[in-house]
């Protein structure tokens, strides 16, 4: 049977029914890969969404109610479910975005870990105890739920991204109305089923799949969502926050990056570049936290290039769910178009083309959005690849000669999430990584995405953290309780 035959139907998840749209409508998910049809999910009307905030409204007063204790055990079946059924939750992340099962594998992996963590952190949400100035006076502050949450998520990690906004907010105690990128569904669709398993009860997860700016306006204005937690492009960030205004509703957001990533003359080059091929290529490029600028200093700059096209040149490009594959397909034609437009923008202000550079149309790539995994030197500052998030296979290779230059060039851009830089030298080390004006920088380290440590941006890539200790605090409001005895 093909995969368009057993394309399975996802309908709305609202107060723990599976809901037909009221307009009876679905839309079409395609696999990047293959350009078959994987899925098909419902598209929900005002009414719909309406629907989904009475009921996440309303149930709120119960969940939040809860022992943190009875949550956290909700939130460990939930774990617990995601690990039994791994295979098949790889295998639909897989299927929707094209990227290698073994890269599936591992976001199942890291969402069992949020909602591990999560459920425990819940149980630590603390409060204090403050000396009052006067006698006859007690002060103390306790930590309580926001309300019911709307939570907006990319495709590009479609089960990690949606778990690291549901395990902090129902371990706080907030409902959730949960609006999954267009493009995958599905695998959102199968946490609600998870979610369903594990006892959350009805009401607290709900999901709606459609016209996103629809979608956005109802939740935005329904003065019953009291928070907005948005992964997703800068542009949308921007827009969601002008409309959350409206209401002051709390927000957090973890938009795009730009990350440099610098290697300088006195770093181990093996190290660096088994660091770049591995946090470039991953996912295709794209990524928040993927190198958008390699700053390589002068004088090593040959020996880094030779080497790092060693390296891409064995990357194999395919359909991620065949397995054996180090590169999936771009996400859709628009991607795919992206890239190819960068890549042209920046060979024809002179840039030199080292590898790749071509979209892939052989036997085993005609029906995906497949490009060769690329790499450009001799990048200036005018070139799209510079000032643009690429999100795509392309290494853009930029030179410097001082620090202070590459640190200067590093900041030069609005937005700030990852940067990376690579030296063996112990007081650089600490001069740059508190100069980068980033919101995680890794040190002879590319791997900034894990549960311990928060991740999230300054500037124009967004405002508040997900994981680390402080998980909770962008669920939480904060009361200060004075009694007078
Ligand atoms: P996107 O902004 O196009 O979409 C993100 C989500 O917002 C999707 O669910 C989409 O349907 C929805 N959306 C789009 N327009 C909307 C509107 N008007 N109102 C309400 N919702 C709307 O981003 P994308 O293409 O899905 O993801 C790629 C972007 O996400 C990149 O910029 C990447 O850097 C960023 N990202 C950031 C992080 C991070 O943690 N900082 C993580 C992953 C991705």
């Amino acid at each position: 049977m093909s995969a368009a035959e057993t394309a399975q139907q996802h309908q709305l998840f609202i107060n723990g029914q599976w809901t037909e749209p009221s307009s009876g409508q679905y839309f079409d998910v395609i696999n990047p890969a293959t350009g078959e049809i994987v899925g098909k999910a419902a598209i929900a009307d005002d009414s719909d969404v309406t629907k989904a905030i009475e009921a996440s409204h309303r149930v709120f007063p119960e969940w939040a109610a809860k022992p943190a204790a009875e949550r956290a055990r909700t939130l460990r079946k939930l774990q617990q479910l995601f690990l039994e059924n791994k295979d098949q939750l790889a295998r639909t992340v897989s299927l929707e975005t094209g990227k290698p099962l073994q890269q599936a594998l591992m976001e199942v992996n890291t969402c069992a870990e949020y909602l591990l963590w999560n459920a425990e952190e819940g149980r630590r949400v603390y409060g204090e105890t403050i000396p009052a100035g006067v006698g006859n006076k007690r002060l103390k502050t306790i930590r309580q739920p926001v309300g019911p949450v709307a939570a907006i998520t990319p495709w590009n990690f479609p089960l990690s991204m949606v778990i690291r906004k549901i395990a902090p907010a129902l371990a706080a105690g907030c409902t959730v109305v949960l609006k999954p990128a267009e493009l995958t569904p599905g695998s959102a669709a199968q946490v609600c089923r998870l979610a369903e398993q594990a006892g959350v009860p009805a009401g607290v997860l709900n999901m709606v799949t459609g016209n996103p700016a629809q979608i956005g306006n109802v939740l935005l204005s329904d003065k019953r969502i009291r928070k907005v937690t948005f992964t997703g492009s800068t542009p949308v960030g921007k827009l969601l926050l002008k409309q959350a205004a409206d209401q002051v509703k709390k927000v957090s957001m973890e938009l795009g990056g730009h990350a440099p990533f610098i290697v300088f003359e006195d770093a181990d080059i093996e190290k660096a570049i088994a660091g770049i091929t591995q946090v470039k290529f991953f996912n295709c490029g794209q990524t928040c936290i993927c190198p958008n600028r390699i700053f390589v200093q002068n004088s090593i700059k040959d020996k880094f290039i030779a080497l790092f096209k060693e390296k891409v040149q064995g990357l194999k490009v395919g359909n991620g769910i065949e397995g054996n594959v180090d590169v999936g397909p771009l996400i859709n034609q628009a991607g795919l178009d992206k890239v190819s437009r960068h890549v042209e923008d920046a060979v024809v202000k002179g840039a030199t083309l080292v590898v790749g550079g071509e979209k892939l149309t052989g036997e085993n790539h005609k029906d995906g959005f497949f490009y060769s995994p690329t790499i450009l030197s001799d990048i200036k500052e005018n070139m799209l690849v510079s000032t643009e998030e690429t999100f795509g296979p392309v290494a853009s290779i930029l030179t410097f000669e001082t620090e202070q230059e590459v640190i200067d060039k590093a900041n030069s851009v609005d937005v700030g999430l990852a940067a990376y830089f690579f030296t063996n030298d112990l007081s650089r080390s600490i001069r740059v990584s508190e100069a980068l004006q980033y919101g995680m920088v890794g040190i002879n380290d590319t791997a900034l995405a894990q549960v311990e440590i928060p991740f999230g941006g300054v500037k124009e890539s967004g405002m508040g953290r997900e994981g680390g200790p402080g998980t909770l605090d962008d669920f939480l409001d904060l009361k200060l309780i004075a009694t007078t005895i």
